[in-house]
């Protein structure tokens, strides 16, 4: 081995979690470092890998290593920290690396796309006439070429002129070899920096003049941010106090320390205007410095986009959960916006929570990290409560803009009232009403997409459930069908009763459709759109009915709660939600949050302008403490009393949940595999958990597979998923009984 050789550690990113040792030959000893991408032999084959170490002691014997073959770009992927938060996930979460890998590096880097490049002509020196006037006569496509390239103050785009010029490559071919053109290569980059405002045209904005609350907030923020060391801020501000403009004031800051910066957001399709905003903010840096990370970008964006971050080309970006893991190097800030928000949540392996992960990531950096939310998940209030966070408030809207007024409607009374069920109290139609009357406009949200959720036999109570899943079908009259909302399967509505053929069909509880159904009947003039996942299949449709909305066209918009996050409609003075009991009741011990952060969410989308706002709220428990505390916009209590209860009965977050969930299509064979597995946890892990289970899941079918669940509660989640993880390698697994864990779940169904 000669002296200067390295020796390097690489993790093979897809099939097995080993270690792997080679040695770097030295013309490639400057390209292969520490998180670059490497392509090594393995026995009779190669594999892609990430150099995880350099100059690492492996205990084989050097003569044994074998060379890396090549380097598959010229520098690092990844850098120390990230490789650092890999090994964290893995033992966290109890994935295995290489899943680790494959969700944090995305598919074209990992494999190795090539950057983009065009090529361009350019010509190196000039003919003289007689030159000129013989290739003419012998050549004249040529000459051609060789003119309008000369004439030309810059290089050309080589396919571009060809086709304009209608001349065969070879013409140009020609010319190179004879070296009067020659041609030169450049990358380009792909990288959407953002389509996605939603039809919201944005100037380049300056920052707004901070008020007193905001300014203590930023001041306290930029004093982490100058002691250069980890921290994490709560920010807890209601709806509309300003907070975008808090994480605005502290990015500007990180980046004229020279930092990078990550902002997180739910979903980025659905913040149009936090993009937006940030956007219009950055034009004054320079916006080609930021890039937009999330699931809608094709391979090519996202492979550039992740090179413009590792070449230090970008230095921010905004994105959904996984861009947690953007290689910027120098991270300085990360901002998660509505922390509490279950779409951080990601539902496969590794089944991480991207505020988690950013919390971890700003400790390996040493960077802060600000958590926003009108209503603070109970896990981050708790760390704020006990001094792990620093807590920061935004007590009052800005310009001392008024909370709506929040009327809460006992729809008891209402179906006495009008001895029917119905879906718009008569508060409602007369509130309405006003808004349609007055040119304002209104929302509807209800969480569920449809026109009812079941279909009920009125003489022999048969119920039209799914085949494949143990829930009932919903009905949509759009195209008259019967769907399952889990599996997607779906068949004609049927006019009669399948079981007993009378036609008396009942069609219970309310979807969006019967509600733009019945606001249509109550006002027949005013204009209504309706938002879900089923108008929605086309990301377009969306921008285009948020910009209609905005721009007047449309009255009353009727929607699931993917029209509740982050919407700012200065004109939007009435926001109705119809069955707020919708998630009140899950079998879940977060069904109160749930229920109270979405009250509070939806509310915020009203009187957000010059215009004072309302908000109506039907439900039969109108006494909930959900409903109670958020008609009061009393977060703090809410929050107390929540936690207590949880306290007292030793929910997450005074433990952490460790759901591991059992599935396939025979019921037996999963509940035998279930009752194995519990058994020998519980006497691999004495007093250190504890075991509830295994029991049906609340949805007990899903896609014909049974579905059975272990609890575990722990206070020490990488003690305890260490020795889950090795239970479960040492089981003889059938084909069809698969197992997952669920670290933190945030689903329980
Ligand atoms: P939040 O994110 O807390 O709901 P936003 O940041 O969206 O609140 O702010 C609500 C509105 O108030 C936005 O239209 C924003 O432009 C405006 N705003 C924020 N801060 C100020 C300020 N200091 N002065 C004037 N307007 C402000
Ligand atoms: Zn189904």
């Amino acid at each position: 081995m000669g002296l200067d050789e390295k020796i390097v550690t690489v993790w093979p990113i897809a099939g097995f979690d080993r270690d792997l040792h080679y040695r770097v030959s030295k013309n490639m000893a400057t390209s292969i470092n520490v998180g670059s991408v490497a392509r090594v032999p393995l026995g009779r084959r190669f594999v892609l890998g990430l150099v995880t170490e350099v100059d690492s002691e492996p205990d084989i014997p050097l003569s044994k290593l074998k060379l890396v073959s090549q380097s598959l770009y010229d520098g690092p992927v990844m850098s120390r920290s990230l490789i650092r938060l890999a090994k964290w996930m893995k033992s966290y979460y109890g994935a295995k690396r290489d899943s680790v890998l494959e969700c944090m590096i995305p598919g074209p880097v990992r494999q190795g796309m090539s950057p983009k490049h065009e090529t361009l002509l350019e010509a190196t020196r000039k003919l003289d006439t007689d030159e000129l006037a013989f290739l003419e006569k012998r050549a004249p496509k040529q000459a051609a070429l060789y003119q309008f390239v000369s004439q030309q103050f810059q290089p050309q785009k080589k396919s571009d002129l060809l086709s304009r010029l209608g001349i065969s490559a070879a013409a140009a071919t020609s010319l190179i070899k004879k070296g009067i053109l020659k041609e030169t290569r450049r990358s380009i980059q792909r990288v959407a920096y953002d389509d996605d405002l939603g039809g919201v045209e944005f100037a380049a904005e300056k920052p707004l003049q901070l008020n007193a609350e905001q300014s203590a907030v930023v001041a306290s923020i930029g004093k982490s941010m100058e002691a250069g060391k980890y921290a994490s801020h709560l920010l807890k501000g209601v709806t509309g106090s300003g907070k975008t403009e808090v994480y605005l004031s502290a990015m500007e800051k990180a980046l004229e320390n020279g930092q990078g910066v990550l902002f997180l957001v739910p979903e980025v399709a659905l913040t149009p205007q936090t993009v937006g905003r940030l956007r219009s903010r950055l034009a004054r840096i320079g916006s080609e410095q930021a890039v937009v990370w999330h699931s809608h970008l094709s391979d090519g964006e996202r492979f550039d986009a992740w090179m413009a971050l590792a070449s230090e080309k970008a230095r921010v970006v905004v994105g959904a959960r996984s861009a947690v893991f953007a290689p910027i190097p120098n991270l300085g800030l990360i901002i998660v916006d509505e922390e509490h928000e279950p779409a951080y949540k990601q539902d496969e392996t590794p089944r991480y929570h991207g505020r988690d992960v950013a919390v971890y990531r700003a400790h390996l950096e040493n960077a802060v990290c600000i958590l926003g939310s009108a209503t603070p998940s109970l896990e981050s209030y708790k760390n704020a409560q006990s001094g792990k966070y620093i807590l920061n408030t935004l007590r009052n809207r800005v310009d001392d803009r008024q909370l709506p007024v929040i009327h809460v409607v006992d729809m008891r009374t209402e179906i006495v009232r009008s001895r029917k069920p119905t879906q718009l109290s008569s508060l409602l139609v007369e509130k309405l009403q006003q808004r349609f009357d007055d040119g304002e406009q209104s929302i509807l949200f209800i969480n569920r997409r449809g026109f009812s959720s079941s279909m009920i036999c009125q003489e022999c109570g048969y119920v039209a459930e799914c085949d494949h899943c143990s829930v009932s079908m919903t009905y949509h009259r759009t195209d008259e069908t019967l769907k399952c909302h889990l599996c997607g399967d779906e068949q004609a509505a049927p006019l009669r009763c399948p079981q007993c053929r009378t036609p008396k069909i009942r069609w219970k509880g309310s979807g969006t459709q019967r509600v733009e159904f019945a606001v249509q009947k109550a006002l027949p003039k005013a204009r209504i759109s309706r938002i879900d996942a089923d108008t929605m299949s086309r990301k377009h449709l969306f921008r285009e009915r948020l910009s209609d909305f905005r721009t007047g066209k449309i009255d009353v918009l009727v929607g699931t709660q993917m029209i509740g996050k982050g919407l700012d409609f200065p004109n939007v003075t009435l926001v109705g939600l119809v069955d707020a009991d919708l998630t009140l009741h899950l079998p879940d011990f977060r069904a109160n949050e749930r229920a109270f952060q979405l009250l509070i969410q939806v509310s915020g989308r009203s009187g957000r302008g010059e215009l004072a706002g309302e908000v109506i709220v039907q439900t039969f428990t109108p006494h909930a403490d959900p409903i109670q505390f958020a008609r009061h916009s009393d977060v703090d209590t809410f929050l107390e009393l929540e936690s207590e209860s949880r306290e007292r009965f030793a929910y997450p977050p005074y433990r952490h949940l460790i759901r591991q969930l059992l599935r396939g299509p025979n019921s037996d064979k999963v509940s035998f595999f279930a009752e194995q597995f519990a058994r020998k946890a519980e006497q691999a892990l004495p007093g250190a958990i504890e075991l509830r289970g295994p029991t049906p899941c609340a949805v007990e079918k899903m896609k014909d597979n049974y579905r059975f669940q272990i609890w575990y509660f722990t206070k020490n989640v990488t003690r305890v998923m260490g020795e889950l993880r090795s239970i479960y390698d040492e089981i003889k697994w059938p084909d069809d009984v698969i197992s997952v864990f669920d670290v933190d779940p945030m689903s329980l169904m």
